[in-house]
């Protein structure tokens, strides 16, 4: 079973606002910001952000980068082999993935991109 990122989570952001659901954009430079906000539970979700907030440093990035071609709706199957994998998603044919540990750089890397896609 393969679910579509591009379909499927706009419709969980139009559940979320039917049901009354407010998003606001805020960041959290340092912990004190915390303490100002009036709910009562806060979830942390920052990801990678938890490291310098939290001083964690025990927290650590794995880099992973994909690489999609134009959309082929006559592809219909899915091949996964040797940890790389291809999925057919309407917005495009995606090739993965990369793995890298402690890799903090967001940039696409070129290398990468070529061993994802092949000669
Ligand atoms: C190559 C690759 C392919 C993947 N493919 C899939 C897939 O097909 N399906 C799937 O389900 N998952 C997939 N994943 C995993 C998925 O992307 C992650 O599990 C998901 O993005 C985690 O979401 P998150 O909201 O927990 O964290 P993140 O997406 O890391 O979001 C954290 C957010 O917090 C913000 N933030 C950080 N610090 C602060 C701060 N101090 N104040 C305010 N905001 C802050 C960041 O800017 C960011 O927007 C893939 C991941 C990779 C790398």
């Amino acid at each position: 079973m393969l679910i579509e990122p591009a379909t499927f989570l706009p419709a969980l952001m139009q559940d979320f606002y039917a049901a009354g659901g407010k998003i606001v954009v805020t960041e959290f430079p340092d912990r004190s910001q915390e303490s100002s906000l009036d709910e009562s539970v806060i979830i942390n979700c920052i990801g990678l952000g938890s490291r310098d907030l939290f001083s964690d440093n025990g927290l650590i990035p794995i880099k992973g980068q994909l690489t999609f071609l134009l959309p082929q709706p006559e592809v219909e199957y899915i091949m996964i082999s040797g940890g790389l994998y291809m999925f057919p998603r309407s917005d495009g044919i995606l090739l993965g993935g990369s793995f890298e540990r402690k890799v903090f750089t967001p940039e696409p890397d070129p290398q990468v991109a070529k061993s994802l896609s092949g000669p």
